[in-house]
């Protein structure tokens, strides 16, 4: 550990930032006490990211016998971060300070199907255009597989993209993260959201497809090649409807929005959303029929990994509440009884933003983050 002096202080930092995060405001003894680091090492590591503009004293804190102590807080507007979620018809943009604070966010219609190039030429335009010199970093969502460590998106089948390095693409010095949109949306949700320190989650997604991004211990699961969270592509029935996929009988073949669109003759899952609010029986009923097929994945996913928390996120937030009761029946009388009762199934506050949130989250990671750097030390 001695030769690892640069790698220890960044734990160290990292450390001390994620209890501050966490916690909103501490004191230097509470630090010391919780971290085990000494005093002195607390005092010059704190004092350090005083100075660098990470920490401010936010305020006074109960005294325990001496002097009332300062209480720490990360520096609101100091640093800031930018998260990317890049769709078929539009690109959203968000710009969070390090304490998560949203500074701005905006939304592009553009048809990026195919049309990786002109999408990042919008992309590098609106970067530039809001760029702040404390920028930690720009984060993308993609709904696709990506290689994080690579910054590639491997295949994103509803944009049509294919093995694009963002670092060939992106015209702005700094540092670039990628993630697939389902797991940026879990990010979110326990950094910012509703599974703040849960740790065993899952946030599930409906956008054209429907996605998940799984908390296991409370780590981000990819698993062996990076693409665990396909819930999407759970057969639910073996005759089932050709997929996507080359499969069939998927999930999403029952109900995914492009399917339930389809399956109403309409353009969009709005329009069926509006149908079955203004009484349409038949929409109302299609609606109410893909609950059941989500709801037995849901079981599938509740008996494998014992979640705490199921999320239902993006599009299902628009409809949540004509189906929620469907699928708590279905989880409530497929899955095993002991972890059936230990789930709560929720849905998102965030909507559609979850997942450009997630991405502006990203670059923080890498800051906050001890996991890594542990493993870098080798403790
Ligand atoms: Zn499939």
């Amino acid at each position: 550990v001695a030769g690892n002096n640069k790698l220890l202080k960044e734990l160290n930092q990292a450390t001390i930032l994620e209890l501050i995060r966490v916690n909103k405001a501490i004191s230097k003894a509470d630090i010391a006490s919780i971290t085990g680091l000494s005093p002195n090492a607390t005092g010059m590591i704190t004092l350090n990211l005083i100075n660098d503009d990470f920490l401010y004293v936010s305020g006074i804190g109960e005294s325990s016998g001496g002097r009332k102590p300062d209480l720490l807080s990360l520096k609101p507007n100091s640093y800031y971060s930018m998260g990317v979620d890049i769709d078929t018809d539009r690109i959203r943009f968000a710009l969070i300070d390090i304490t998560g604070q949203i500074i701005y966010r905006s939304r592009i219609a553009v048809n990026c199907v195919g049309n990786y190039k002109a999408t990042f030429e919008i992309i590098n335009s609106e970067i530039k255009k809001n760029y702040k010199d404390k920028l930690l970093g720009v984060g993308f969502a993609i709904a696709g597989q990506v290689d994080a460590k690579s910054e590639t998106i491997i295949s994103a089948p509803n944009l049509k993209w294919k093995n694009i390095n963002i670092l060939d693409v992106i015209s702005i010095d700094v540092p670039v993260f990628l993630e697939n949109e389902s797991i940026t949306s879990s990010i979110y949700e326990n950094w910012s959201g509703i599974c703040q320190g849960v740790q065993n989650f899952i946030c599930i997604n409906s956008k054209s497809g429907i996605g998940a991004g799984i908390f296991i211990n409370g780590k981000i699961y990819k698993g062996a090649s990076g693409s665990a969270g396909e819930v999407g592509h759970i057969i639910v029935d073996i005759g089932g409807p050709k997929c996507e996929c080359g499969s069939n009988g998927c999930l999403e073949t029952y109900s995914s929005s492009l399917r339930l669109a389809e399956k109403l003759n309409v353009g969009s899952i709005n329009e069926v959303i509006l149908l079955a609010r203004s009484g349409n029986q038949f929409a109302l009923d299609a609606l109410k029929q893909s609950a059941l097929y989500i709801g037995v994945v849901i079981s599938g996913l509740v008996n494998t990994l014992n979640p705490e928390k199921i999320v239902l996120g993006k599009q299902f937030v628009k409809y949540a509440d004509l189906i929620i009761d469907e699928i708590k029946d279905v989880v409530n009388n497929k899955a095993l009884p002991m972890p059936a009762s230990n789930v709560e199934i929720v849905v998102s506050e965030e909507g559609e933003q979850s997942s450009v949130l997630g991405a502006a989250i990203l670059p923080l990671i890498n800051i906050f983050s001890t996991n890594e750097k542990r493993a870098a030390v080798g403790i």
